[in-house]
């Protein structure tokens, strides 16, 4: 697979769309209203108000199981709305006045953003209630585009939440009638699926919510819309907006990468792999938190918010770990969101064994096996930067030999092959160490390691400024690496 888009026949789609309820294929079953991926929004709204949750006694498992499902959602609608448009708002994923969020809950009310109020300002009191018969209530109407979202209510009994903005990388697909292909990640094929595609229609028309719920009738969970933006669905507003920062991401990422050549997509098999591969560490019950834990707590919660806000870290995927000592170290947990992550939710890994009742990032034996193999790694991150993710995605050769700083700081970027980071032998190990901190990963994102937290944070800042600057040069000129007797002086002065 070469082209990472899908073209799109609206003619077609438009012919099939009387026809799609015989069509339907439901992923979830009907009903289903526990939160799979719940945000833990609280630090943003109203900090200490949300239980810190229980995992079953479970660390090992697959990713076709992943954990979480059991959480009980907690958030009132109005807080969810509002505080995932604010995020949504920050992301740079809508503007002020584009895009709307809505939660149907358990009695059938359908919790809407309301029309003609700034998205960037919205507050809990602004969240307007529809009715089962129709009756409104709230200081405002609900969002005109709220007969779409009743309409992909009404064809689709397992969504609980959409989501709905014209963020710049799906309206450039809208625009030219095509959807991203997602095999270009594992993660965005698993957590989106392929995308459909809905003939345009007038914004809050009747039609409108037809056409889009027609296609998601026939089965997606994210649907293109032509000539306007993207809906997606999901079984709470956290999954649906897991989706859709997935679907823009990957999004972003094609448009990037078709500036450095071919866009490769993953096989069957890679995707196969990706989802049969599993985490095996044994519970262990640890002793008081030394004062060095602590502060390595302290900077990993900081430096991952900071990640996602800067968006070098996407929301549910990526992993960053610290180095406590020779065989043990603290991590990310699988399939949270990063951007909320408390003190308590790192997972101390320790040997072969991680702390009970938590469940570290899939990606924990990596970790262990670079700090296994280098002692002087004290750091490492596995991040989704767009930029240096567009690298990761084609053949094109990242070479941080641009300016000074790059070099100094990155060296010679290696490339690994697609899926060493998920083997069990410890190879990825083989592609980095303190003398040469980073790697692109093959449609994977980056692996950035540093001697300490802030130090793996500034490298993975400077590859993605690096990938910026190698892809804006591509559209002035051609891109004149400094020569070898520049490096030497480098090395010389700065790397001995
Ligand atoms: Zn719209």
């Amino acid at each position: 697979m070469t082209d990472a888009s899908t073209s799109v026949d609206t003619a077609a789609r438009r012919r099939s769309a009387g026809k799609v309820s015989a069509t339907r294929d439901h992923k979830f079953p009907h009903g289903l209203q526990s939160a799979a991926f719940p945000l833990n929004l609280r630090f943003l709204q109203n900090p200490g108000m949300m239980p810190q949750p229980g995992f079953p006694h479970l660390p090992a498992y697959d990713v076709k199981d992943p954990p979480l499902t059991d959480q009980r959602d907690l958030v009132h609608p109005r807080d969810e709305i509002m505080q995932t448009m604010e995020r949504i708002y920050r992301y740079r994923m809508t503007t002020t006045s584009g895009g709307n969020l809505s939660i149907r809950d358990t009695n059938g009310d359908i919790w809407i953003s309301p029309a003609r109020v700034d998205k960037g300002s919205l507050t809990r009191n602004d969240i307007v209630c529809v009715k089962p018969a129709g009756a409104v209530e709230g200081l405002h109407p609900p969002s005109s585009e709220f007969p779409f979202h009743q309409a992909v209510y009404a064809a689709r009994p397992d969504i609980r939440a959409i989501v709905h903005a014209h963020p710049v990388a799906l309206v450039a697909f809208s625009i030219c009638g095509q959807t991203p292909d997602t095999r270009l990640f594992h993660q965005a094929h698993f957590v989106c699926g392929q995308p459909g595609f809905a003939p345009y229609a007038c914004p809050g028309s009747q039609k409108l919510g037809q056409n889009i719920a027609a296609t998601f009738a026939q089965g997606p969970d994210c649907v293109i819309l032509e000539n306007h933006g993207v809906v997606v669905g999901g079984k709470s507003l956290s999954h649906a907006f897991q989706r859709f920062e997935a679907l823009e991401f990957a999004g972003k990422t094609v448009i990037k990468a078709r500036h450095l050549g071919e866009v490769r997509c993953l096989t069957a098999e890679q995707l196969e792999r990706a989802q049969s591969r599993r985490v095996d560490f044994q519970p262990f019950v640890p002793s008081a938190a030394c004062i060095q834990e602590k502060e390595l707590r302290r900077q990993l919660t900081l430096f991952i918010r900071r990640g996602c806000r800067q968006r070098l870290l996407i929301s549910t995927e990526g992993s960053f770990s610290a180095r406590l000592d020779a065989d043990s170290f603290l991590i990310t947990p699988s399939q949270r969101d990063r951007e909320t992550l408390d003190l308590s939710d790192l997972v101390l890994v320790r040997g072969d064994e991680c702390e009970s009742r938590k469940r570290p990032s899939r990606a924990a034996a990596a970790h262990r096996a670079i700090y296994l193999r280098h002692p002087g790694v004290e750091a490492i991150v596995f991040a989704h930067p767009v930029n240096a993710t567009a690298f990761s995605v084609t053949p094109s050769t990242f070479d941080a030999r641009t300016i000074p700083e790059s070099y100094i700081f990155l060296r010679d970027v290696q490339r690994v092959p697609y899926g060493i980071q998920y083997a069990t032998d410890g190879q990825i190990a083989d592609y980095v160490s303190p003398g040469s901190p980073a790697a692109i990963l093959e449609n994977d994102g980056v692996l950035v390691t540093g001697n300490s937290v802030l130090d793996a944070f500034d490298r993975l800042e400077v590859l993605e400024s690096t990938a910026e600057a190698l892809i804006n040069a591509r559209a002035l000129g051609v891109v004149a690496a400094m020569p070898e007797s520049v490096i030497a002086e480098l090395k010389k002065v700065f790397l001995c």
